[in-house]
């Protein structure tokens, strides 16, 4: 598989470190051992502290320019990190920027409205335009591009969480970085946990991987949807992809696994085992996880981990997606309560 042929610019420090987390692998491991526990950081892509979104606003960038585009504009919840990381990609090639921010949550407080992403998302430049839910955020996009000088002629529109065939390539490229980082390490890796929401991770990935002729199980840890329907929008964004970049073959269904135990009360609200999983992470390797995505993700990986769906020796990658700085607005939900029980 090459994605050579696809227009991109380069935004992200890649390729993002592959490491071990020998404490926490540690602190897991019953009488028998456990799995080995290691992390891809994508947290350290770059573009305003981080994140998966870089990877994907390569090529959707590359797009844009390629259009001629003179602006982009995208949209997302208020704390999205994706708004943040495009804000930032606009502002290091010089286009104007929009981002509409959906109130997802209900949430009113001023560190939720103001702090984290939405502080980011201003210091970069973007000019922030706010929404009540709305089912379809992708049509209130179209509007607010329509309604802006020169519409869809000068403004490229990226859509909620650059998740579309074009984005996707990013998590393609992901997938072919990281096998290439186990082969030069030599280290076998048994499973890929990360976190599903717009799809575009997850669907890259087993594309990449497939693409790469890689067998790895990828197990994404919804942070919305149910399982199946994700798993459908994840299989058809992967076929799209496949063919986007000019694969012969796409992944099948049996390729897709999404868990939804950890999603909690909802989309940005974060369950217990969130707040479990950002502590553990913290205190544990001195990591930075988020609320929203990557909190989730972490909990299901420890879920899988304590129901014994791997065995002892099983290298596991957790793909860390970044969204470090939603903390700052999500303060008051960490109060004393220490992690994982020692
Ligand atoms: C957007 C995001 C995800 C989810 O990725 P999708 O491609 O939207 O499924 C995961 N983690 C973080 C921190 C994110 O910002």
């Amino acid at each position: 598989m090459t994605l050579d042929h696809l227009p991109r610019v380069r935004l992200a420090h890649l390729p993002t470190p592959l490491e071990p987390l020998e404490r926490l692998s540690a602190a897991l491991a019953g009488p028998e051992g456990g799995p080995e526990i290691w992390i891809k950081r994508d947290d350290c892509t770059g573009l305003a502290t981080g994140g998966n979104k870089a990877r994907k606003l390569e090529y959707l960038m590359g797009a844009a320019l390629e259009r001629g585009a003179e602006a982009v504009a995208t949209q997302g919840a208020v704390q999205s990190n994706h708004a943040r990381q495009t804000a930032a990609a606009a502002a290091r090639l010089g286009l104007e920027c929009h981002v509409l921010l959906e109130n997802r949550t209900g949430f009113t407080d001023g560190d939720y409205n103001e702090n984290g992403n939405v502080l980011l998302d201003r210091l970069c430049g973007a000019t922030v335009h706010r929404c009540p839910p709305r089912d379809d955020m992708e049509a209130a996009l179209a509007e607010l591009v329509a309604g802006l000088p020169g519409g869809a002629d000068r403004v490229y529109a990226i859509p909620g969480g650059g998740s579309n065939a074009i984005g996707a390539c990013g998590y393609a490229h992901a997938a072919t970085e990281l096998v290439e980082q186990a082969e030069a390490g030599g280290l076998g890796i048994d499973a890929i946990v990360l976190a599903s929401g717009s799809a575009g991770t997850h669907s890259g990935m087993v594309t990449g991987l497939l693409g790469a002729g890689s067998n790895i199980p990828v197990y994404g840890v919804s942070v919305r949807a149910e399982s199946a329907p994700q798993e459908t929008k994840v299989l058809d964004l992967a076929r799209e992809t496949a063919a986007h970049i000019g694969l012969p073959a796409s992944v099948g269904a049996a390729d897709i696994r999404v868990d939804d135990r950890f999603v909690g009360p909802g989309y940005g609200i974060p369950a217990d085992s969130t707040l479990e999983a950002v502590r553990t992470m913290a205190e544990l390797e001195g990591i930075l996880l988020d609320p929203v995505y990557t909190g989730k993700a972490f909990a299901g990986l420890l879920g899988l981990v304590r129901e014994g769906a791997f065995r002892a020796g099983q290298r596991v990658v957790f793909l860390h997606t970044g969204g470090s700085s939603a903390l700052f607005a999500y303060h008051g939900w960490f109060g004393e309560k220490r992690a994982m029980a020692a």
